[in-house]
Protein backbone atom coordinates (compact mmCIF):
# COMPACT_ATOMS: atom_id res chain seq x y z
CA UNK A 1 0.00 0.00 0.00
CA UNK A 2 1.58 3.00 -1.29
CA UNK A 3 1.97 5.91 1.41
CA UNK A 4 0.81 9.10 1.49
CA UNK A 5 3.51 11.36 1.52
CA UNK A 6 2.04 14.99 1.42
CA UNK A 7 -0.07 13.62 4.49
CA UNK A 8 3.04 12.88 6.02
CA UNK A 9 4.49 15.54 5.19
CA UNK A 10 1.30 17.56 6.72
CA UNK A 11 1.14 20.02 2.99
CA UNK A 12 -1.34 20.00 0.55
CA UNK A 13 -1.14 18.18 -3.36
CA UNK A 14 -0.22 21.31 -5.06
CA UNK A 15 2.51 22.74 -2.38
CA UNK A 16 5.56 24.44 -3.43
CA UNK A 17 9.03 23.54 -3.07
CA UNK A 18 9.06 25.67 -0.38
CA UNK A 19 6.52 24.67 1.16
CA UNK A 20 7.46 20.90 1.24
CA UNK A 21 10.80 22.21 2.52
CA UNK A 22 9.90 24.34 5.32
CA UNK A 23 7.33 21.39 6.34
CA UNK A 24 10.08 19.06 6.40
CA UNK A 25 12.46 21.12 8.35
CA UNK A 26 9.89 21.75 11.32
CA UNK A 27 9.21 18.39 11.59
CA UNK A 28 12.58 17.29 11.03
CA UNK A 29 14.16 19.31 14.08
CA UNK A 30 11.13 17.78 15.89
CA UNK A 31 11.76 14.40 15.07
CA UNK A 32 15.28 14.63 15.13
CA UNK A 33 17.62 11.95 16.37
CA UNK A 34 19.81 14.33 18.21
CA UNK A 35 16.59 15.53 20.78
CA UNK A 36 15.21 11.97 21.03
CA UNK A 37 17.81 9.73 21.61
CA UNK A 38 16.84 5.98 21.55
CA UNK A 39 13.28 6.94 21.11
CA UNK A 40 12.21 4.59 18.55
CA UNK A 41 8.98 5.86 17.74
CA UNK A 42 10.87 9.26 17.25
CA UNK A 43 13.38 7.32 14.24
CA UNK A 44 10.72 5.71 12.45
CA UNK A 45 8.58 8.96 12.31
CA UNK A 46 11.85 10.85 11.32
CA UNK A 47 12.21 7.98 8.65
CA UNK A 48 9.02 8.39 7.35
CA UNK A 49 9.29 12.40 6.70
CA UNK A 50 13.10 11.45 5.12
CA UNK A 51 11.47 9.60 2.94
CA UNK A 52 8.45 11.61 2.14
CA UNK A 53 10.87 14.72 1.79
CA UNK A 54 13.47 12.89 -0.47
CA UNK A 55 10.78 11.75 -3.14
CA UNK A 56 8.83 15.13 -3.11
CA UNK A 57 11.95 17.37 -3.31
CA UNK A 58 12.86 15.84 -6.61
CA UNK A 59 10.97 17.30 -9.32
CA UNK A 60 11.31 14.11 -11.35
CA UNK A 61 10.54 11.68 -8.44
CA UNK A 62 7.72 13.78 -7.25
CA UNK A 63 6.23 13.90 -10.68
CA UNK A 64 6.77 9.79 -10.84
CA UNK A 65 4.47 9.51 -7.36
CA UNK A 66 1.91 12.41 -8.67
CA UNK A 67 1.01 10.17 -11.90
CA UNK A 68 1.51 6.55 -10.25
CA UNK A 69 1.17 7.05 -6.51
CA UNK A 70 4.23 5.03 -5.49
CA UNK A 71 7.50 5.12 -6.78
CA UNK A 72 10.52 2.20 -7.23
CA UNK A 73 12.12 1.07 -5.00
CA UNK A 74 15.19 1.55 -6.56
CA UNK A 75 14.27 4.89 -6.36
CA UNK A 76 13.98 5.04 -2.90
CA UNK A 77 15.35 2.60 -0.73
CA UNK A 78 14.56 3.04 2.86
CA UNK A 79 13.71 -0.63 3.58
CA UNK A 80 17.17 -2.34 4.04
CA UNK A 81 19.01 0.76 4.88
CA UNK A 82 20.40 1.23 8.51
CA UNK A 83 19.53 4.46 10.50
CA UNK A 84 22.71 5.99 10.13
CA UNK A 85 22.34 5.55 6.58
CA UNK A 86 19.50 7.42 6.39
CA UNK A 87 21.00 10.62 8.55
CA UNK A 88 24.04 10.48 6.03
CA UNK A 89 21.89 10.35 3.04
CA UNK A 90 19.78 13.21 4.55
CA UNK A 91 22.77 15.41 5.59
CA UNK A 92 24.24 14.87 1.99
CA UNK A 93 21.07 15.45 0.07
CA UNK A 94 20.33 18.77 2.23
CA UNK A 95 23.16 20.48 2.99
CA UNK A 96 22.62 22.88 5.52
CA UNK A 97 19.17 22.29 5.94
CA UNK A 98 19.90 22.10 9.52
CA UNK A 99 22.61 24.37 10.09
CA UNK A 100 25.52 23.39 12.27
CA UNK A 101 22.69 21.40 13.98
CA UNK A 102 22.88 18.48 10.89
CA UNK A 103 26.50 18.91 10.63
CA UNK A 104 27.24 18.48 14.30
CA UNK A 105 24.95 15.43 13.67
CA UNK A 106 26.66 13.88 10.42
CA UNK A 107 29.51 13.66 12.86
CA UNK A 108 27.72 11.53 15.05
CA UNK A 109 25.70 9.43 12.82
CA UNK A 110 27.28 9.95 9.61
CA UNK A 111 30.88 7.87 8.59
CA UNK A 112 33.31 8.63 11.75
CA UNK A 113 35.49 11.22 11.11
CA UNK A 114 39.17 11.65 11.29
CA UNK A 115 40.56 14.25 13.29
CA UNK A 116 42.73 17.16 11.80
CA UNK A 117 46.31 16.81 10.69
CA UNK A 118 49.42 18.69 12.11
CA UNK A 119 51.88 20.22 10.29
CA UNK A 120 55.35 20.22 11.91
CA UNK A 121 58.54 21.80 10.40
CA UNK A 122 61.63 19.55 11.48
CA UNK A 123 65.22 21.44 10.67
CA UNK A 124 67.74 19.00 10.17
CA UNK A 125 70.98 19.64 9.02
CA UNK A 126 72.74 19.11 5.52
CA UNK A 127 74.34 15.51 6.69
CA UNK A 128 70.86 14.20 8.57
CA UNK A 129 69.14 15.16 4.96
CA UNK A 130 71.18 12.79 3.11
CA UNK A 131 71.97 10.45 5.11
CA UNK A 132 68.53 9.99 7.37
CA UNK A 133 68.43 9.66 11.32
CA UNK A 134 66.38 9.33 14.04
CA UNK A 135 64.77 11.71 16.10
CA UNK A 136 62.37 12.31 18.62
CA UNK A 137 60.17 15.54 18.49
CA UNK A 138 57.58 16.49 21.06
CA UNK A 139 54.40 17.20 19.78
CA UNK A 140 50.75 19.25 21.12
CA UNK A 141 47.82 18.15 20.26
CA UNK A 142 43.94 18.59 20.41
CA UNK A 143 42.40 15.46 22.90
CA UNK A 144 38.40 15.12 22.98
CA UNK A 145 37.69 16.48 26.69
CA UNK A 146 36.85 13.13 28.41
CA UNK A 147 34.56 15.58 30.77
CA UNK A 148 32.25 16.70 28.55
CA UNK A 149 32.78 14.17 25.52
CA UNK A 150 33.83 17.23 23.28
CA UNK A 151 30.33 18.86 23.47
CA UNK A 152 31.94 21.92 25.79
CA UNK A 153 29.22 21.10 28.72
CA UNK A 154 27.45 17.54 30.58
CA UNK A 155 24.05 17.13 28.67
CA UNK A 156 22.15 18.58 31.46
CA UNK A 157 23.92 21.83 31.32
CA UNK A 158 22.20 22.50 27.41
CA UNK A 159 18.85 24.27 27.07
CA UNK A 160 17.04 25.39 23.96
CA UNK A 161 17.87 28.58 22.49
CA UNK A 162 15.91 31.26 23.19
CA UNK A 163 16.91 33.02 21.01
CA UNK A 164 15.78 30.72 17.84
CA UNK A 165 13.37 28.51 19.50
CA UNK A 166 15.64 25.66 19.19
CA UNK A 167 15.71 26.14 14.96
CA UNK A 168 19.17 27.16 14.64
CA UNK A 169 18.47 29.58 12.03
CA UNK A 170 16.39 33.03 12.37
CA UNK A 171 14.48 34.35 9.62
CA UNK A 172 14.81 38.33 9.12
CA UNK A 173 14.08 41.22 6.31
CA UNK A 174 11.07 43.03 5.54
CA UNK A 175 7.31 42.36 4.40
CA UNK A 176 8.26 41.19 0.78
CA UNK A 177 11.23 39.25 1.08
CA UNK A 178 12.42 37.09 4.01
CA UNK A 179 15.57 35.19 4.71
CA UNK A 180 17.23 32.98 6.98
CA UNK A 181 20.56 33.23 8.66
CA UNK A 182 22.54 30.76 11.11
CA UNK A 183 21.15 31.86 14.69
CA UNK A 184 23.72 34.43 16.72
CA UNK A 185 23.26 33.34 19.93
CA UNK A 186 23.69 29.75 19.44
CA UNK A 187 25.91 29.44 16.40
CA UNK A 188 23.25 27.09 14.43
CA UNK A 189 23.43 23.93 17.29
CA UNK A 190 20.08 25.23 18.65
CA UNK A 191 21.30 24.79 22.20
CA UNK A 192 22.84 26.87 24.37
CA UNK A 193 25.65 25.90 27.33
CA UNK A 194 24.42 26.87 30.73
CA UNK A 195 27.18 25.27 32.95
CA UNK A 196 30.68 25.32 30.65
CA UNK A 197 32.88 22.26 31.31
CA UNK A 198 35.35 23.18 33.69
CA UNK A 199 38.14 20.78 32.53
CA UNK A 200 38.05 22.61 28.94
CA UNK A 201 36.08 25.65 29.20
CA UNK A 202 33.45 24.68 27.20
CA UNK A 203 35.99 24.16 23.81
CA UNK A 204 35.67 20.41 24.06
CA UNK A 205 39.35 19.41 23.69
CA UNK A 206 42.36 19.63 25.71
CA UNK A 207 46.12 20.04 24.61
CA UNK A 208 47.97 17.29 25.08
CA UNK A 209 52.19 16.86 24.46
CA UNK A 210 53.20 13.69 23.15
CA UNK A 211 56.84 12.37 22.38
CA UNK A 212 57.38 10.85 18.96
CA UNK A 213 60.45 8.92 17.28
CA UNK A 214 60.83 9.91 13.74
CA UNK A 215 62.78 7.91 11.13
CA UNK A 216 64.11 10.61 8.68
CA UNK A 217 64.48 8.60 5.01
CA UNK A 218 67.34 9.09 3.12
CA UNK A 219 68.16 12.09 0.80
CA UNK A 220 65.47 14.23 2.11
CA UNK A 221 65.26 17.67 0.76
CA UNK A 222 63.78 20.76 1.84
CA UNK A 223 59.98 21.07 1.05
CA UNK A 224 60.13 16.71 1.31
CA UNK A 225 57.26 15.67 3.92
CA UNK A 226 56.85 12.62 5.59
CA UNK A 227 52.76 11.28 7.32
CA UNK A 228 52.86 9.90 10.35
CA UNK A 229 49.66 8.03 11.06
CA UNK A 230 47.33 9.26 13.74
CA UNK A 231 49.64 11.88 15.43
CA UNK A 232 47.20 14.35 14.82
CA UNK A 233 44.21 16.12 16.32
CA UNK A 234 41.75 13.79 17.48
CA UNK A 235 37.97 14.09 16.19
CA UNK A 236 34.77 14.07 18.14
CA UNK A 237 34.44 10.54 16.73
CA UNK A 238 38.59 9.96 18.85
CA UNK A 239 39.80 9.11 15.92
CA UNK A 240 43.31 11.02 15.24
CA UNK A 241 44.43 12.74 12.07
CA UNK A 242 47.71 12.36 10.73
CA UNK A 243 51.16 14.67 11.33
CA UNK A 244 52.80 16.26 8.12
CA UNK A 245 56.42 16.32 8.86
CA UNK A 246 57.79 18.85 6.57
CA UNK A 247 61.28 19.06 6.45
CA UNK A 248 64.11 22.30 6.58
CA UNK A 249 67.47 21.19 5.39
CA UNK A 250 70.06 23.50 6.67
CA UNK A 251 72.52 24.88 4.21
CA UNK A 252 76.24 23.60 4.94
CA UNK A 253 79.52 25.65 4.82
CA UNK A 254 81.50 23.49 2.06
CA UNK A 255 78.68 21.63 -0.32
CA UNK A 256 75.72 23.14 -2.11
CA UNK A 257 72.93 20.51 -2.84
CA UNK A 258 70.92 20.34 -5.94
CA UNK A 259 69.04 17.02 -6.07
CA UNK A 260 71.05 13.99 -6.45
CA UNK A 261 74.12 16.18 -7.46
CA UNK A 262 76.51 17.70 -4.89
CA UNK A 263 78.60 21.16 -5.69
CA UNK A 264 81.58 22.22 -4.04
CA UNK A 265 83.95 25.12 -5.00
CA UNK A 266 87.67 24.08 -5.12
CA UNK A 267 90.63 26.94 -5.04
CA UNK A 268 93.82 25.83 -6.83
CA UNK A 269 96.98 27.79 -7.77
CA UNK A 270 98.74 29.00 -10.78
CA UNK A 271 101.15 26.23 -10.59
CA UNK A 272 98.36 23.35 -10.10
CA UNK A 273 96.03 24.96 -13.31
CA UNK A 274 99.17 24.99 -15.17
CA UNK A 275 101.12 21.80 -14.82
CA UNK A 276 98.24 19.90 -12.86
CA UNK A 277 98.45 18.19 -9.76
CA UNK A 278 96.67 15.06 -7.48
CA UNK A 279 95.12 17.04 -4.88
CA UNK A 280 92.61 15.32 -2.02
CA UNK A 281 89.12 17.33 -1.48
CA UNK A 282 85.89 16.37 0.71
CA UNK A 283 83.04 14.96 -0.67
CA UNK A 284 79.80 13.65 1.20
CA UNK A 285 81.39 10.31 1.47
CA UNK A 286 84.75 11.40 2.85
CA UNK A 287 88.26 12.61 1.26
CA UNK A 288 88.84 11.82 -2.54
CA UNK A 289 91.55 12.15 -4.95
CA UNK A 290 91.36 13.85 -7.95
CA UNK A 291 93.47 14.31 -10.93
CA UNK A 292 93.89 18.42 -11.81
CA UNK A 293 94.62 18.51 -15.28
CA UNK A 294 97.70 20.75 -16.57
CA UNK A 295 95.97 23.73 -18.11
CA UNK A 296 93.04 23.56 -16.04
CA UNK A 297 90.62 26.69 -16.48
CA UNK A 298 89.14 28.89 -14.09
CA UNK A 299 85.88 28.42 -14.16
CA UNK A 300 85.73 24.64 -15.63
CA UNK A 301 84.28 21.77 -13.85
CA UNK A 302 85.82 18.42 -12.42
CA UNK A 303 83.40 15.58 -12.26
CA UNK A 304 82.94 12.78 -9.71
CA UNK A 305 80.83 10.19 -10.75
CA UNK A 306 78.94 8.13 -7.99
CA UNK A 307 79.92 10.83 -5.43
CA UNK A 308 76.38 12.33 -5.08
CA UNK A 309 73.41 11.99 -2.91
CA UNK A 310 71.81 8.33 -3.17
CA UNK A 311 67.82 7.53 -3.26
CA UNK A 312 67.16 4.09 -3.74
CA UNK A 313 69.95 3.04 -5.30
CA UNK A 314 70.38 6.49 -7.42
CA UNK A 315 73.31 7.82 -6.95
CA UNK A 316 74.31 11.66 -8.17
CA UNK A 317 77.76 13.45 -9.02
CA UNK A 318 79.86 15.71 -7.21
CA UNK A 319 80.60 18.94 -9.32
CA UNK A 320 83.74 20.61 -8.70
CA UNK A 321 83.70 24.10 -9.85
CA UNK A 322 87.22 24.73 -10.29
CA UNK A 323 88.89 28.49 -9.36
CA UNK A 324 92.31 29.10 -10.77
CA UNK A 325 93.82 31.60 -7.49
CA UNK A 326 95.16 34.72 -8.36
CA UNK A 327 97.27 35.88 -5.98
CA UNK A 328 97.51 39.49 -4.76
CA UNK A 329 100.78 40.10 -3.62
CA UNK A 330 104.17 38.04 -4.32
CA UNK A 331 107.58 37.85 -3.33
CA UNK A 332 110.28 39.59 -5.18
CA UNK A 333 111.50 36.19 -6.04
CA UNK A 334 108.15 35.17 -7.30
CA UNK A 335 107.86 38.84 -9.19
CA UNK A 336 111.45 38.29 -10.36
CA UNK A 337 109.91 34.21 -11.77
CA UNK A 338 106.99 35.82 -13.16
CA UNK A 339 108.83 38.44 -15.38
CA UNK A 340 110.80 35.79 -16.59
CA UNK A 341 107.90 33.37 -17.20
CA UNK A 342 105.89 36.92 -18.99
CA UNK A 343 109.24 37.14 -21.01
CA UNK A 344 109.24 34.11 -22.37
CA UNK A 345 105.80 33.43 -22.86
CA UNK A 346 105.81 36.94 -24.94
CA UNK A 347 108.71 35.39 -27.14
CA UNK A 348 107.07 32.61 -28.16
CA UNK A 349 103.93 34.50 -28.43
CA UNK A 350 106.05 36.94 -31.22
CA UNK A 351 107.74 34.06 -32.59
CA UNK A 352 104.05 32.40 -32.83
CA UNK A 353 102.21 35.66 -34.20
CA UNK A 354 105.52 35.35 -36.62
CA UNK A 355 104.92 32.18 -37.94
CA UNK A 356 100.99 33.22 -38.33
CA UNK A 357 101.65 36.03 -40.45
CA UNK A 358 104.15 33.70 -42.93
CA UNK A 359 101.55 31.32 -42.89
CA UNK A 360 98.62 34.28 -44.09
CA UNK A 361 101.50 35.57 -46.85
CA UNK A 362 102.81 32.08 -48.17
CA UNK A 363 100.06 29.47 -46.87
CA UNK A 364 103.06 27.28 -45.27
ZN1 LIG B 1 19.80 29.83 18.52
ZN1 LIG C 1 35.08 19.51 28.44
Amino acid sequence: MAKDYYAILGVERNASIEDIKKAYRQLALKYHPDKNQGDKASEEKFKEITEAYAILSDETKRAKYDQFGYVNENDFDFNTSSFDDIFAYVNDMFGDLFGNFGSRSSNRYHQRRKGEDIQYQMVISFKEAIFGASKEIEISYQKVCDECNGLGAKPQDFETCDYCKGRGQVEYGNFFISMRKICPKCGGSGRIITKKCSKCNAKGFVIEKEKISIKIPRGVDNGYAIKISSKGNESIDKIRGDLIIYFKVLPDEIFRREGLNIYLDLNISIPQAVLGDEIEVDTIWGKKKVSVEPGTQSGSQILLKGEGVEIEGAKGSQIINVNVEIPKKLTQKQKQLMEEFANEMNQSLQQGQEKNIFKRFFGQ
